[in-house]
């Protein structure tokens, strides 16, 4: 594998909620989670796809016409897309007339992305801020973010890395000594329930959420606030727990929004969380300060 080749979807410039700072966050694609709430369902598979948009097309017909490996069907007078036939390469997004079709995924290389992210340098100098990876999970392309860390470190760019810590323990030692902050997703202390809702179970994640509280490298623990997965007094008195037990005292909670239905839709994917309400503000408050009673530090 080419180590200074990686598959993004995103780069986006002043970011101001991923580490301290002014930021460039580089989402990386690919996931081993799939969790219910995930607001970036274009994060989760790591290659290209296509998002279709239904209010846009026509059903002209162009962009099956244009699709190389007949990945693209009429079926009931619809244009319906067999994602596992789509190589990605983007013929049908330039035959549309309607801008229905967009690719999302390129890949890029070290080089390419560091430029881009160079971009603000003044920025992060000011502000305190710099390049912050996320997803989808980075940590399932280490070769390729062991790579841009160590670009950004050699060209003095502080660096955090945004995980759900769901990777090999030896990946850790490879990418480490390139990061300055972790922000680090922990979002259900019961393995079962983890399993259930996001596809994997917990140990490895707790297993990397220790080794990396214990190396003193600064980290914040962010739990979304899911109304009836993740926000229950049990979960969050355990998160709590073992936040201490490994020695991080910032938290962070990232309450629910349902703002990604659309991509759900664009993307054939089924929203599962229908009917769900973001948290109040009072019931946030009130989380917080259970956290905050505890001798942490939790803010949303
Ligand atoms: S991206 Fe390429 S393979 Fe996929 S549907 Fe479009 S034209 Fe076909
Ligand atoms: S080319 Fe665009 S408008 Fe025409 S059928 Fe395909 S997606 Fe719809």
């Amino acid at each position: 594998m080419n180590a200074s080749l990686g598959t993004i979807f995103d780069i986006q410039r002043y970011s101001i909620h991923d580490g301290p700072g002014i930021r460039t966050t580089v989402f990386l694609k690919g996931c081993p989670l799939k969790c219910l709430w995930c607001s970036n369902p274009e994060s989760q598979i790591n290659r290209p796809e296509i998002m279709h948009d239904t209010s846009r097309c026509t059903h002209c017909g162009r962009c099956l016409e244009a699709c190389p490996y007949n990945a693209i069907e009429r079926c009931d007078d619809k244009i319906k897309l067999v994602r596992n036939l789509c190589q990605g390469c983007g013929e049908c997004v330039s035959a549309c007339p309607n801008e229905a079709r967009q690719l999302v995924g390129r890949q890029e290389d070290v080089e390419a992305v560091l430029k881009e992210v160079e971009k603000d340098g003044l920025f992060y100098k000011n502000s305190g801020g710099g390049v912050t990876l996320s997803g989808g999970e980075p940590m399932s392309q280490p070769d390729f973010v062991h790579s841009l860390l160590k670009k950004c470190k050699e060209n003095r760019i502080h660096t955090v890395l945004d995980t759900c810590g769901y990777t090999q323990l030896e990946n850790w030692d490879r990418v480490l000594e390139y990061v300055d902050m972790i922000l680090f997703d922990l979002k259900q202390m019961n393995t079962a329930k983890h399993k259930e809702y996001t596809g994997v179970p917990n140990e490895l994640i707790l297993s990397s959420a220790k080794k990396l509280s214990s190396l003193g490298i600064p980290m914040v623990i962010r739990i979304p606030f899911i109304p009836g997965y993740t926000d229950s007094h049990k979960n969050m008195e355990d998160s709590a727990c073992f936040a201490k037990e490994i020695g991080i005292s910032r938290i962070e909670l990232l309450p629910f929004h349902s703002l990604c239905i659309n991509k759900y839709n664009k993307l054939d994917k089924e929203w599962k969380l229908n009917g769900i309400s973001p948290p109040s503000e009072e019931f946030l408050e009130k989380a917080r300060d259970r956290f905050n009673a505890q001798g942490l530090n939790c803010t949303f």
